[in-house]
């Protein structure tokens, strides 16, 4: 069993690292049987390359009442993926917002050898690419401000074709942070660092 370590206010800080945050302490509510019977259980490594990470330690925990193990992911690091959220969040607004190219829009990582290739971007980039989750934007924007805004496409010379919907959430979160204002979800606050998170999770995660 997957579970992700809930995010805390700590998370909002990008002085603070969130691989090392998660790895500290892990729930001890077992998500199955609800009872406080979770324990250590050993550690993992996974990959979770960006900018400061290439391999992040994880926990995992057995609950002594149902026997279940659980493997406690951070925030930022998805199941089977390599790079962390962080390292996307980049990509998004490299892309996007700073009109990179797809090739110079990859992010920055620590480890030069694992430099993410331009079809892993778009493959990201259509992850994310959803009718669905653009509605569940809007619906988090119209709810948490008073006067709801309209947002026009900003300018970018690139067909409106390519990751549409994408296109407008980068968009609308660009609008919002761009007037000072604040989305919270999940006591994590919308920024250019989190966006991936916030965009990935607007819809539940695929099982
Ligand atoms: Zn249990």
């Amino acid at each position: 069993m997957i579970l992700f370590i809930p995010p805390s206010e700590a998370e909002n800080n990008p002085q603070s690292d969130w691989a090392t945050l998660s790895a500290e302490s892990i729930p001890r509510q077992c998500p199955d049987c609800l009872s406080d019977t979770v324990i250590g259980h050993g550690r993992r490594r996974k990959q979770a390359h960006d900018e400061h990470h290439d391999w992040i330690g994880i926990r995992r925990g057995l609950c002594k009442q149902c026997w279940k193990t659980i493997t406690f992911l951070p925030l930022f690091s998805l199941p089977y993926t390599h790079y962390s959220l962080i390292g996307r969040s980049q990509a998004l607004q490299r892309y996007f917002v700073q009109g990179c190219s797809p090739d110079l829009a990859v992010p920055v990582v620590k480890d030069a050898n694992r430099v993410p290739d331009v079809s892993t971007l778009r493959r990201w980039f259509r992850s994310l690419d959803s009718a669905e989750r653009l509605n569940r934007l809007q619906l988090l924007q119209s709810e948490s401000s008073s006067t709801p805004r309209t947002t026009d496409f900003t300018g970018s010379s690139r067909p409106a074709t390519s990751f549409p919907f994408l296109r407008q959430m980068v968009s609308m979160v660009a609008d919002r942070l761009a007037c000072g204002g604040i989305l919270s979800h999940d006591r994590l606050a919308l920024s250019w660092r989190t966006v991936a998170y916030f965009l990935q999770v607007l819809v539940p995660l695929r099982r």
